[in-house]
């Protein structure tokens, strides 16, 4: 799903539309803002066999229910209070991680492609 955003061209007001050519007005200057072309991108839910969970998912919520699930089957299981989220891959800092260490992550990928130790093809077909 797209989000639009529009700007006002007097004073920068900027405002965001899930509708691409809404007219939106400015709320100081109240005239119509000019669509400006930024735009963020929210993946949809795919189907797809979950690996975390062991088990398909074809929504969100089904998703969410099968963490929960799990959640409390390991918790039961361990004695240990489990409680899995979901994560967005590319939020390095939901996984502890400083942009210096993805830095190191990357340089450490790419020496190893320069030293001929592995080929990108490799990489990418690791799952
Ligand atoms: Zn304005």
């Amino acid at each position: 799903m797209a989000l639009y955003g529009y700007r006002c061209s007097h004073c920068g007001y900027e405002a965001d539309s899930l509708i691409r050519d809404d007219e939106l007005f400015c709320i100081s200057c109240h005239v119509s803002l000019k669509r400006d072309y930024r735009f963020n991108v929210q993946p949809g839910f795919q189907e797809h066999f979950n690996t975390s969970t062991g088990r398909y998912v074809s929504n969100r919520s089904e998703f969410n229910d099968q963490l929960r699930r799990a959640s409390d089957a390991h918790t039961e299981y361990t004695g240990i209070e489990h409680n899995f989220k979901p994560v967005d891959p590319y939020d390095h800092a939901a996984f502890g991680l400083s942009d210096d260490d993805v830095a190191d992550g990357r340089e450490t990928f790419n020496r190893a492609i320069t030293d001929g130790k592995v080929t990108p093809q490799e990489l990418t077909n690791v799952t």
